[in-house]
């Protein structure tokens, strides 16, 4: 019997890895179950030793140049067949684009239930698993009886925690006999450079009150500074001032900074879908009545194009930019 998290790597482990590590080690703490841990890339060197302090005694290291990008051909039935070696009784993955096709097409191999895009998962005789629903307007609190029961994690929801314990032993494995109908030679980002919206720690989005596509580098200089990732309204989207994967709420993406600024954005339920499990909420909007003051933690009643440079100024000034 065992938990087994994976872990996801673009080139390097991503921050998501660590959290459902972390998720995990909860789980194989409260349940008794030894934690394992699950790398499917071309190679995890160095970044083994990173895994310790989470209490996982091993990770299985599925390594391959052709393994480098997800490929359900050959991931799924490395999953698969962990599982079934391990008999993990939890498995447990990140809510990513790459986690959540893998965990649904494991899931439906196994014949077993899967918690998508998790808010928090817990152990009480069973996996316990908490996710919204219906646009965040009700929060499901789940129990996943059968095993192995399966869970995804969204980014940036689980604390990292580390104890003493010393890294795992890396078990070494290569590519399964499977046949590839296809394999990813590369991965080219719409614009280089840029944090990715799901997994970003701040993200700074603008809405309909932008006024006009040429003002997006007011935001976009405040996201330089921060590091933050660019997001938007639907407004905004179907305006054609920006493109959807920047699309921030109910059709759009769920983000979960620790920082969301919402700069003229009024705060409709469907863009609060995307962004009110984030950890501080900060709103700029000139309307002291929007909706969005309704569920941040900071509100800024003012016009944005006066209040946005000005902090962008201050965050130089602290940050020494
Ligand atoms: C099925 C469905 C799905 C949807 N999915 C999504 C979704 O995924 N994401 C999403 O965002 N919406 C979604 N919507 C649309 C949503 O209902 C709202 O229409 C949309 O979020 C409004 O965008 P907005 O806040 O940018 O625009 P508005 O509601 O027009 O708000 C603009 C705000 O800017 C403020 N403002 C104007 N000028 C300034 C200034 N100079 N400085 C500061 N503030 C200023 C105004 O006071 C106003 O509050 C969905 C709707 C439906 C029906």
């Amino acid at each position: 019997m065992s938990i087994l998290a994976i872990l996801e790597q673009r080139g390097g482990l991503k921050p998501c890895a660590y959290e459902t590590l972390s998720a995990a080690a909860t789980i194989a703490k409260a349940s008794g179950m030894p934690l394992r841990a699950l790398y499917i890339g071309a190679g995890l060197g160095e970044d083994a030793q990173s895994l310790a302090g989470f209490g996982a005694a091993t990770v299985y290291a599925y390594e391959d140049p052709e393994l480098t990008h997800f490929t359900p051909d050959a991931y799924v039935p490395i999953v698969v067949g962990l599982a079934r070696e391990l008999d993990a009784k939890v498995i447990l993955g990140s809510a990513t684009s790459v986690g959540k096709a893998l965990c649904a097409s494991v899931a439906g191999r196994l014949g077993v239930e899967l918690a998508q895009d998790c808010t928090a998962v817990a152990w009480d005789s069973a996996l316990a698993a908490t996710k919204p629903l219906y646009a965040g307007k009700v929060v499901a609190e789940m129990r996943l009886d059968a095993t192995p029961a399966m869970a995804t994690l969204r980014p940036n929801v689980v604390r990292v925690e580390r104890n003493e314990t010393p890294p795992p032993s890396v078990v070494q494995r290569g590519k399964p006999e499977v046949t590839l109908r296809t394999i990813i030679r590369d991965v080219v980002s719409a614009a280089a450079g840029t944090v990715e919206l799901t997994e970003a720690k701040i993200v700074v989005s603008g809405g309909r009150g932008l006024g006009d596509p040429k003002h997006w580098p007011v935001l976009q200089s405040l996201c330089d500074t921060l590091g933050a990732a660019l997001g938007a309204s639907r407004a905004a989207v179907d305006a054609g001032w920006i493109a959807h994967p920047h699309q921030v709420g109910q059709t759009g993406k769920v983000v979960s900074p620790d920082v969301y600024i919402a700069c003229g954005i009024s705060g409709a339920i469907q863009h609060q879908a995307g962004m009110r499990t984030a950890r501080l909420i900060v709103a700029i909007n000139k309307d002291p009545d929007a909706p969005i003051f309704k569920i941040c933690d900071y509100g800024i009643v003012g016009d944005l194009f006066e209040i946005v440079p000005a902090l962008n100024e201050e965050f130089r000034r602290v940050l020494g930019k």
